[in-house]
């Protein structure tokens, strides 16, 4: 049985859209957060304890980077006991990476970090940013049975709750800016928000534990016809690169080049950890599949599945920073740490 009982929950807001107003002169400048109150005031409930946290200066999402993921889940994991919830307030633009981001970073979450935004200013007649917060809110506080409904990191937005490490902005325009290409909604906010509860995910680690280090030195490279093999062999030989995210055609292919093979094997030869992730939004990478695709599996690069770029980037990013081993870092990237992934496909890590 579905409750809300008195809570109290921690709005940790970053900048972006939905925390600026419209200036005299017609253009928008962040809202001071403590106003929050006077543009929402139903936030002002009798059982809702709120506290809230801002950036200072808020950001745009665009300057969003790993030392603000690492600040976010320094906090949740600081005042962890203190709350029953996290209502993380951000840009829309790079917001499917720092969910992504997060998840990654909170082991054990057992409670929920619900991430918002809006696509007009929470100050404007129209803005959807007033839902989408109440109800972030309300998301945050609902309980089942003793425990927290939504114990993991996930984002409302348009009346859809859906998986953190599963989203992308999809729309520079629509209310439905962020889609879930590969995990249906957890949730949906109807008159009643009906929770999936059969895809909400469960931690099996019991203890949160919160790991911040992040590793930047990575490159993501789309493949493309007429591609000059240079581009490839400009960016694998920055000495310091660690790892590398491909975004390839339909399910995981990339030109037959002798020489493209040569650069790919002598990166894989240097420890450069390489994932493999879908150009199309939808469906998995299949490294079996076509003849095309086979080159990347001789090369040692990593599956993602059906992993988002976001989450192939942000896990390539995590287990990198956790220093794991060649061998570690492959069974590491192919195993489903917080839900990222549901397809896998067989197949044997090349070394
Ligand atoms: N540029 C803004 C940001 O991502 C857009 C938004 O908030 O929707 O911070």
């Amino acid at each position: 049985m579905n409750s809300i009982q008195d809570s109290n929950i921690l709005i940790l807001y970053t900048g972006g859209t939905i925390g600026s107003v419209q200036t005299a002169e017609g253009g928008l400048a962040p809202l001071d957060f403590s106003e929050i109150y006077r543009h929402v005031p139903e936030l002002i409930q009798d059982e809702l304890t709120l506290e809230t946290f801002s950036f200072e200066p808020p950001i745009d999402s665009s300057n969003v980077g790993p030392q603000h993921w690492a600040q976010l889940a320094s906090i949740i994991r600081d005042r962890y006991h203190e709350f029953d919830g996290f209502v993380i307030l951000h840009g829309t633009d790079t917001l499917a990476y720092t969910a992504s981001a997060l998840s990654f970073m909170l082991e054990g979450l057992h409670k929920p970090v619900v991430l918002t935004g809006s696509q007009l200013p929470i100050g404007l007649p129209r803005t959807d940013g007033r839902e989408n917060l109440l109800t972030a809110v309300e998301i945050a506080r609902t309980r089942l049975l003793d425990a927290p409904m939504i114990q993991e990191v996930a984002v409302y937005f348009g009346s859809s709750l859906y998986r953190g490490n599963r989203t992308h902005k999809e729309s520079a325009e629509s209310m439905q800016a962020i889609i879930s290409p590969n995990l249906p909604a957890l949730a949906e906010a109807g008159v009643d928000i009906m929770y999936n509860q059969p895809l909400l995910f469960r931690d099996s680690a019991q203890e949160l534990k919160v790991h911040t280090t992040m590793e930047s030195r990575i490159a993501w490279l789309p493949v493309f016809p007429g591609q000059p093999m240079e581009i490839f062999e400009r960016v694998l030989e920055w000495p310091e690169l660690k790892g590398l995210v491909l975004s390839t055609f339909g399910s995981g292919n990339a030109p037959t080049d002798p020489h493209l093979r040569k650069i790919l094997s002598q990166a894989k030869e240097r420890g450069i950890a390489m994932v493999n992730v879908s150009q199309c939004s939808h469906g998995a990478v299949h490294p079996e599949r076509y003849a095309t695709a086979h080159i990347l599996r001789d090369c040692g690069v990593i599956p993602g599945e059906d992993m988002t770029t976001e989450a192939a980037i942000t896990k390539l990013m995590h287990c990198l920073g956790r220093g794991l081993a060649a061998e570690d870092l492959w069974s590491e990237m192919r195993q489903n740490l917080r839900g990222e992934i549901t397809k896998f496909s067989p197949i044997a890590a090349v070394n």
